[in-house]
Formats: C-alpha cells, structure tokens, sequence
C-alpha cells in the first residue's frame, strides 16, 4: 500500500477521476433501472423537496434531475418559497413516505437562515432516507449494521479512494470537517476499512501538523485554498470535497491543487472529482430505496 502511495516515474500527483468512475457506476445505474421498469413494473423515482433562494442549490437540484432523466430514473421536484413555513413541507414528507411510487426523498440543504432540518430529516421514512441522514442510518453505520442507505458523499468518496488504495488497513485517515453530511458518516466508513482517523474542525489546534501525518486526507470545509503543499504527507491519497466558487466565477476546491499535485501521491480535481460520484451515489441509493420498499435483493438488480 504505502508503494502504491508513493510518486513513483511522475512528479505530479494522479489524478483521481470522478467523472469517468461515476461514469461507470451510472452505467450500471441505467442498467438497473431499466431492469426494475421492465422486470418488475418499478419505474424508480425520487422525489427532492427545495426551499427556494439559494442559487447553489438550485444548481445541484438541477444537476440530479437531469442525471435521473439520463439514468432512466424519475424525479419530482418540489419547490416551496423561502418563507415556507416547515409544517408545509412535514406534510408533503409524510404524503411522500405514504406513496408507494415514490422510493426516495430528498430535502435538498440547507434550508433557508439555517434553520434545523434534523426534525424534518426524522420524519422522512428511514427505507425512503437516500441522503442516509435520518438517525436509524446514521446509528445503524455507527452500529457496523448494514444500514439502509449511507450518505452519498461519503460514499462517493470511498469509491474514489478504493480506485487507488488497495489496502486501507492502518492508514491514517484524516478529515478536515466534521460536518454530519459528510466528515462524520466518512470517518464511521473508514473505520469500518481499519484506517485510524482524525476529524479536524475550525476549533482544531495547527491543523497542518496533523494533516501532514494524514496517509489519506478528506478536506469538507468549504474554505478555498485551505490546504497547502505544506501540510501534505508526500504520496498522500488527498480528496477534496470543498466546493467555492471565486469572484471571477472559477469553482475551486478547499485544496491549493497546483501545489499540492506536486507532493501528493493522488488527487481528486474540482471539478470533476467528488461532485459527480455524490450524484451517482444518490441515484444509486434511489434503486437500492426501490428494491428495499418491493423486497428485491439489491445484489439481482444492481452489481
Ligand atoms: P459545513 O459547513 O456543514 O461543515 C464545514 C466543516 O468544516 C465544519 O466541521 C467546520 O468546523 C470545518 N471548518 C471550517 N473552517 C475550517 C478551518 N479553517 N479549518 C478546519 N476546519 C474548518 O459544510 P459541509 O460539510 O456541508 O460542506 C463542506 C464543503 O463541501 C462545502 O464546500 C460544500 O459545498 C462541499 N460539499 C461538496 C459536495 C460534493 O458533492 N462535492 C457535497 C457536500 C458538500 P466547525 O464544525 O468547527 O464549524
């Protein structure tokens, strides 16, 4: 493992695909689908529940309407204005866990002034969860119970990394952000491959002396340029999640990638890294929801 971390002929750092990895995984995705639908009589559909007024997430709810369409997946979107108040959107959770044409649900975050969406999240159905934040999937993944369904960012992040590591086993697995989304369920995952982890936040004493021990550095901060060459481990596995987008309108990562190419061993760009595989792991998190709620094994209908 540590030589398959380490630079070897190339000076710069691989880079780790997510566009042609989800490529993959949407192929098999499509497959599925199309097998539920005409095997089955299931059209999957998913439905995503927005509170209008913030532009990034209209961006993305955007985005996964139009990977559903392409994957033979349907999707209703729900829009509700800003000043929706939270019972509103209750209802319509509820009368979505009681349709049976509906596998998956979404409330696209975060809600607008902050608001707490933890009640609304316990209220969607744990099997209908795709987002895997309900309470019942985060404490079966704690529990090492197969939970129904995991989080798609962390989980499109572990996709990533097995493309490069073959052996997780020891590895020291850093995460900068603990955030319930992704830094939190990731760390439980990681634990589950045997890596030893430390989770970092913005309270967390000189965060390069940790990051640079880091075998595998995850970055979920939402801080552009966080993480510069010199707090990386030479041959790290580095992922960044970050996602901001510059006055000049680049989106960038929470990773100074031009350096830091030159010490990691592998690294995820933005874009093209982990956006792509957090859509494709909510589509698949859609077909397993449909094959839990008609009890399918997932394993005939999805690889
Ligand atoms: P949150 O705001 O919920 O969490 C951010 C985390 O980063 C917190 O734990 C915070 O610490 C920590 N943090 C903030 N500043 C620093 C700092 N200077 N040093 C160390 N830690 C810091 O964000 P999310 O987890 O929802 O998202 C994080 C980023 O990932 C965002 O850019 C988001 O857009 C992106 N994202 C990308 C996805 C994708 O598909 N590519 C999917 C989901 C998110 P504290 O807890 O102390 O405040």
């Amino acid at each position: 493992m540590e030589a398959q971390l380490m630079k070897q002929e190339s000076p710069l750092a691989t880079i780790i695909n997510g566009k042609a990895i989800a490529k993959d995984l949407e192929s098999k995705i499509a497959l599925s689908a199309e097998k539920l639908i005409t095997e089955n009589n299931i059209t999957p559909c998913l439905g995503v529940i927005m509170v209008e007024g913030n532009p990034a997430s209209e961006i993305y709810v955007r985005h996964k309407r139009k990977k559903a369409e392409s994957l033979g997946i349907k999707s209703i979107i729900q829009l509700y204005p800003a000043d929706v108040s939270l019972d509103v959107i209750q209802e319509k959770i509820t009368s979505w866990n009681n349709d049976d044409s509906i596998h998956g649900i979404l409330l696209q975050l975060p809600l607008p002034e902050k608001q707490d969406a933890y009640p609304l999240i316990q209220t969607i159905s744990p099997s209908k969860d795709v987002d895997g934040l309900h309470s019942l999937n985060i404490g079966m993944l704690s529990w090492q119970k197969e939970p129904k369904l995991v989080a798609c960012t962390p989980s499109g992040c572990l996709v990533l990394m097995e493309s490069v590591i073959d052996d997780f086993t020891g590895l020291h697995a850093v995460i900068v952000g603990s955030s319930n989304l992704v830094g939190r369920p990731l760390a439980q995952l990681l634990l589950q491959k045997n890596c030893t982890i430390s989770i970092a936040h913005s309270k967390t004493k000189d965060l390069g002396a940790l990051t640079s021990q880091a075998d595998i550095l995850i970055v979920a901060t939402g801080r552009a340029g966080l993480i510069k060459a010199d707090m990386v481990k030479a041959g790290a596995v580095v992922i960044d999640v970050g996602i901001n987008r510059l006055d000049d309108g680049r989106i960038v990562g929470d990773v100074c990638r031009d350096e830091v190419m030159n010490i990691a061993g592998a690294i995820t760009p933005v874009p093209g890294g982990v956006g792509p595989m957090t859509i494709a792991c909510l589509m698949r998190n859609t077909i397993y929801a449909a094959c839990m709620q008609n009890d399918l094994l997932i394993s005939s209908v999805i690889e």
